[in-house]
């Protein structure tokens, strides 16, 4: 069985570096240098029985051996070991120089004599060197002896180290040998039957624990994996075979471990890998399976959804190419994949937006579009006449292109209401977009589909909305826009409201163009100065007043009442306010210049009635109920059936019903209701008046987007250096404005009596503070010239102006005073506030013809030209100014 090797007494020896050959093994080896080609050459390739060579390991550090050799010519060879699939490494061995006998220590004492198995020559491309491909088959173990060269390379004598048949025979009969050698074929076993396991080979390699005798599996089992260069070395050390067979067992045990241990992290990494995988595969069957029922709920069905709406969503012609392009890049893509949602969102705009779908406008009736607007608005006779003339041009001319109109006024007179009015008569959708603040020109335009979160400009997203092509499009707080880095929304709005150019709208997120020509444009703004002038070129400015206290009653009483009663389910029925209750609701709750206050407080007041009535109508609900049923019911307990059912007249019944109920629950608000539900009023008729009770308070009237208003100014005095100062949240205009008074009145003291009152000069040794109230407010313009002038005066002269007087105007350093702007809405505010006096300049007197004449008629307007007028009638009594000195 054991088969033993005959080995001569002179090998070659190939020094194997870092590597053992052991018995049993295979490696191939490409022999490149010169003194490893010599050896082949000689030893092997010219015999005609290819020969044996010894193959010695040799330890230490490559680079440091063969950087010392190489000057000799010798170099390196490279290895592989002969097992298919398995690494190659490098390897080299070296002659060994007589000098140098150092480099002998490295080469180990023990080799394996090799049997060339296969051998074939090759010509190096780049040198054009002949070198061998050697493979070569360890046989048995070898002791060096002695070593010499010949030629370049070496030669040893050796002798075997492998156990004789006989003393294989004799050793094998050794109990211990036995019994070792069965631990070690079951640690083989292991092992195999682990690899076959792993590898799925069914007793493939078992046989060759049948086959092979056991000494030599030992050698051939530890060379078939990798193990350290030490533990090579041990193993070739190993040569009594019972010490083979424990160290053999430890190395294949020790591989059998880190077997285990690879093959636990394989597993993990498999099962998180087949996880996903399992997850799609399921997928594809609940596809499956829905496609089978015919359930269309998935991701897929969404798609076909999606490209079925956008077939209905007539696009034109160009951009339905790209929407399908679109398309199908989301078809290939999967739902998770990023990017694909993006995409769904951009389809579902473009199926979404209405191409083609417009609402149908019947033929206009003018007459009946003024009877709605009427019927809508109280007053505003001039706009609705302008609105009137818009519509009469577009039902001659449907495709005309009219200017934009643009209503400018105060909050709450009814800007946007007229606009929806508008849609109303043209029977089209109304859509209002709103401007105030916008800043960044991306809110008009879109931002680009490449910004996360990208999303279409206000104009799309709201024709998205509104379904249709053609509606009203107010585009509300106009002159709200600002500009910054981002942008410049009214640039946008530009080409939004030019006719030339909104037929191809870019919303830059849409990318292609919409046609808005379709649509009407109205504006809305509270002032016309903020609104760029190219803007304001392409918009028809219609002015709306604030309302008088009147119009305000009529329109509370005709519009307000019965619409808020409307929205809050109650009818007159239940909620009556009087008309003098408005009038203080109108008096003593609001001073504004529209009627959306008015309206909140009317709102409120039908919210305390709604719950009244609420309750009520719970009570009168249990009596109605329980009233006539009791007595039936208690007699009925008594004996049931001698009990004759009581008819009760139907008619009667519910009279007497509906009568309990709506006189139960009627509710008239009167003052003391009024006080409960809105507060103590907020304002009061004689404020002006007790304010203005000092000298240095002078009522002022200015001008805010709110509509006029009336300001009061307060000047007062201290010891001081002569300075002045101001608050109130002024701009430098006023501040301005400021400094011209006061040098007015310094320049004009001694003619105003003012420079001698007292011991010390009032104007030089004294500070002067102004302050303007509502301090919160920011405050700008030159409209309060004179009302300060008067201010100081009052206060140097210690006189009182009057209360029921107020002022505006812009005063010059020479005292001449000029025209100011918002002379209707100051004068309107000076109504609410119950001011019976105002001081004008004369040139503003064209102003007063827009002023509605009720409210002229119950005022005394005193236009004046210069200072000196104007202190002639803020006193009471005569001015405290000398006659004007001509200038
Ligand atoms: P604006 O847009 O000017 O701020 P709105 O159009 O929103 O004001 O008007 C506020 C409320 O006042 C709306 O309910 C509106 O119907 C009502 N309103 C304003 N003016 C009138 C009017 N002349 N006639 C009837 N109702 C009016």
């Amino acid at each position: 069985m054991a088969e033993t090797v005959e080995l001569p007494g002179r090998l070659a020896i190939l020094p194997f570096w870092n590597k053992v050959l052991l018995p049993g093994a295979v490696i191939r080896i490409r022999c490149t240098s010169p003194s490893s080609v010599k050896l082949v050459e000689q030893e092997l390739w010219q015999k005609e029985k290819k020969g044996l060579i010894g193959v010695l390991p040799v330890k230490g550090s490559e680079d440091a051996i063969v950087g010392s050799l190489l000057f000799s010519g010798i170099g390196s060879d490279s290895w592989e070991q002969g097992r298919k699939g398995e690494p190659i490494a490098t390897g080299v061995f070296h002659k060994q120089d007589a000098k140098r006998p150092r480099e002998l220590a490295h080469w180990h004492s023990r080799g394996v004599a090799a049997k060339a198995l296969h051998l074939s020559q090759e010509v190096d491309k780049p040198s054009g060197r002949v070198i061998y491909i050697v493979v070569l088959e360890g046989l048995c173990r070898f002791n060096v002896q002695e070593l010499s060269a010949r030629g370049i390379y070496y030669v040893a004598h050796i002798s075997s180290l492998d156990l004789s048949s006989a003393e294989l025979e004799q050793a094998e009969q050794d109990p211990d040998f036995i019994s070792l050698s069965r631990q070690f074929k079951a640690t083989a076993m292991e092992l195999i039957s682990l690899l076959e396991q792993m590898h799925k080979l069914e007793g493939k390699k078992r046989f060759l624990l049948d086959t092979i005798p056991v000494h030599r599996l030992a050698d051939i089992l530890v060379a078939s994996f990798e193990i350290s260069f030490e533990e090579q070395l041990s193993m070739l050390d190993s040569v009594d075979l019972k010490v083979r067979f424990s160290k053999a067992m430890e190395l294949v045990d020790k591989h059998i471990q880190s077997i285990r241990v690879a093959e636990k992290i394989t597993q993990k990494v498999e099962g998180q890998l087949s996880k996903s995988q399992k997850e799609f595969l399921l997928k594809q069957q609940m596809r499956a399976i829905k496609e089978e029922l015919g359930d269309n709920d998935d991701g897929e069905d969404d798609v076909a959804a999606l490209e079925r709406k956008m077939q209905n969503a007539g696009m034109p012609p160009n951009i339905w190419k790209l929407a399908q392009r679109e398309l199908r890049r989301l078809k290939k893509m999967q739902p998770q994949q990023p990017g694909y949602n993006s995409s769904c969102v951009y389809l579902e705009l473009l199926a979404d937006l209405p191409w083609q779908k417009v609402s149908e406008e019947p033929e206009l009736d003018l007459k009946a579009a003024k009877v709605s607007l009427d019927r809508d608005h109280y007053g505003l006779l001039k706009v609705k006449q302008r609105i009137i003339e818009y519509l009469a041009v577009r039902k001659l001319k449907p495709d005309a292109r009219g200017p934009v109109l643009c209503f400018v006024g105060p909050p709450g007179v009814g800007k946007t209401s007229l606009a929806s009015s508008i849609a109303s008569v043209l029977s089209r959708k109304f859509i209002r977009i709103s401007l105030g603040g916008v800043k960044d020109e991306a809110d008009i335009r879109g931002h680009r589909r490449t910004y996360i979160g990208s999303m279409p400009g206000r104009l799309i997203d709201g024709l998205k909305r509104v379904t249709v092509s053609n509606p009203v499009m107010l585009l509300d707080e106009i002159d709200k826009t600002g500009s910054d880095v981002r942008g410049d929304p009214a640039s946008a709005l530009l080409e939004v409201l030019d006719p030339e150019q909104n037929k191809t709208f870019n919303d830059h997120y849409l990318n292609v163009p919409f046609d808005l020509s379709k649509v009407i444009f109205v504006a809305t703004a509270n002032r016309v100065q903020p609104i760029p002038p190219p803007l304001l070129d392409r918009m028809e400015v219609i002015e709306l007043l604030g309302y008088t206290p009147e119009e305000k009653l009529k329109i509370a009483l005709k519009h307000l009442i019965p619409r808020v009663l409307e929205q809050h389910g109650l009818s007159s029925q239940f909620l009556q306010i009087p008309e003098g209750i408005v009038k203080l609701i109108i008096q003593r709750y609001t001073r504004e210049a529209g009627v959306r206050n008015l309206e909140r407080n009317l709102a409120a007041l039908a919210r305390a009635a709604a719950v009244k009535v609420a309750e009520k109508d719970y009570m009168v609900q249990l009596g109605k109920d329980n009233h006539p049923k009791t007595s039936l019911m208690n007699t009925r307990l008594v004996d049931a059936s001698e009990v004759e059912m009581e008819v009760i007249p139907l008619t009667i019944n519910s009279q007497g019903i509906s009568n309990s109920f709506s006189s139960a629950s009627v509710m008239v608000i009167d003052e003391a209701m009024l006080e409960k539900v809105l507060g103590p009023p907020r304002f009061d008729e004689k404020e002006t008046a007790d304010r203005v009770a000092t000298p240095g308070i002078v009522v002022g009237l200015v001008w805010t987007t709110f509509g006029g208003d009336v300001q009061i100014i307060e000047a007062t005095a201290m010891v001081g250096k002569g300075d002045l100062h101001l608050t109130g949240q002024l701009g430098d205009v006023i501040k301005e404005s400021a400094h011209i008074a006061l040098t007015w009145v310094r320049a004009r003291a001694a003619d105003l009596n003012l420079s001698t009152a007292g011991d010390i000069s009032l104007l030089e040794k004294q500070d002067i503070h102004i302050h303007f109230p509502a301090g919160a407010v920011p405050k700008d313009g030159p409209s309060a010239g004179i009302t300060l002038v008067t201010a100081l005066v009052s206060l140097f002269s210690q006189r009182k102006v009057r209360a029921d007087t107020a002022m505006t105007g812009e005063m010059t350093l020479r005292g001449l005073v000029l025209p100011v702007g918002g002379i209707k809405d100051k004068v309107l505010a000076a109504n609410r506030y119950g001011i019976k006096r105002i001081i004008l300049p004369e040139r503003n007197s064209k102003d007063l013809a827009e002023v509605p004449s009720a409210i002229l008629a119950g005022m005394e307007i005193l236009l004046v030209k210069r200072i000196e007028d104007v202190l002639e009638h803020a006193f009471e009594g005569a001015s405290p100014s000398k006659p004007a000195s001509k200038l």
